[in-house]
């Protein structure tokens, strides 16, 4: 086909406008949720519909290159290269002692684990030692493995960040930027893992009535609380960015009713953090149910958790 077939010769319109049109709308709808795969495949439809020589053709050939880029996996390269050179050097072994001590340095300097802890981690720490820790550290790798699982459910590569628990999914996100629901999914989807990782211990609390157990699910909750805290980079801050005004406004009233049913400082924080999300215009126009079922839902949870698991790991710490 020609190139001047594409357009008018005479008034530069272009022969297939109204598809373009159809081809846009559909690959925004596409990159809104995240399904990439689908947005490349119809911005490639639409590539043969118009001139080279238009901004169009280049723009949707630039936004193309980007989403291979980011499928290329070039930010997961580095660590296999490391990996392998690691393992070829010292063995497995010398791996694991780094990536676990990475880990368990990174996540107690997390200004998270940090503040929530500080009230009683001493307390908790003399009496219980290394199980305290260890149950502190294998919940936080679960959360961070939540967020890891998201990201890799929209083809980003994500190997490295398992290790870097709180900011570390996001490290190798930075350049690449979410559209509002996949940001959402993979915000809350370190408190949704969190949430099945508290729940365990909590079982294991039932099953056994050894009170270590509800420390670590009371522990637990706190620190995904404090994650669900809609400011910074923090995971609630992801988790509101999908939702509309009316929609941030049904999260701040839940957060306060758990609050005055459950008086948890964590719900006072979270709600002043929602009352000034409802100010700062990056709502979203359509609303987006799924996601505010997943925060409402979170927060109940925990609170129900955190009430749960409270009286006994008060209880441990007063023997
Ligand atoms: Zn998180």
């Amino acid at each position: 086909m020609e190139a001047s077939a594409l357009s008018c010769p005479a008034c530069r319109r272009l022969t297939h406008a109204a598809e373009l049109e159809d081809l846009a709308k559909r690959a925004g709808a596409a990159w809104r949720v995240g399904e990439f795969t689908l947005e490349r495949t119809l911005w490639a439809q639409s590539l043969p519909l118009l001139p080279e020589e238009t901004v169009q053709h280049r723009t949707i050939q630039a936004r193309i290159g980007e989403i291979d880029q980011q499928r290329s996996g070039s930010a997961g390269a580095p660590e296999s290269h490391w990996r392998q050179k690691v393992s070829m050097g010292a063995g497995p072994l010398l791996l694991l002692a780094l990536t676990k001590g990475k880990f368990l340095l990174l996540g107690l300097t997390k200004i998270g684990t940090l503040l929530t802890m500080l009230a009683s981690l001493g307390v908790y720490w003399a009496m219980y030692g290394w199980a305290f820790a260890l149950g502190l550290v294998v919940s936080i790798y679960i959360h961070e493995m939540g967020h890891v699982a998201a990201i890799r459910r929209y083809g980003f590569p994500a190997s490295a960040p398992m290790f870097i628990p709180g900011f570390g999914a996001f490290i190798q996100l930075r350049g690449i930027r979410l559209p509002p629901i996949p940001e959402a999914r993979v915000g809350l989807a370190g408190p949704l893992y969190g949430f099945g990782a508290a729940v365990a211990a909590l079982g294991c609390y039932y099953a056994t009535h050894a009170p270590i157990w509800a420390v670590i699910a009371h522990f637990g909750a706190i620190i995904n609380f404090f994650n669900l805290i809609p400011v910074w980079q923090l995971d609630g801050s992801r988790g509101l960015r999908s939702l509309t005004r009316a929609q941030r406004g049904i999260v701040l009233a839940t957060a306060v009713g758990l609050w005055m049913i459950t008086a948890s400082p964590m719900l006072l924080l979270i709600s002043a953090g929602c009352a000034y999300r409802l100010f700062t215009r990056d709502w979203q126009s359509e609303p987006d149910g799924e996601g505010l079922m997943q925060f409402v839902g979170l927060l109940v949870a925990f609170s129900a958790i955190a009430a749960l698991s409270a009286g006994p790991a008060a209880i441990s710490a007063t023997r």
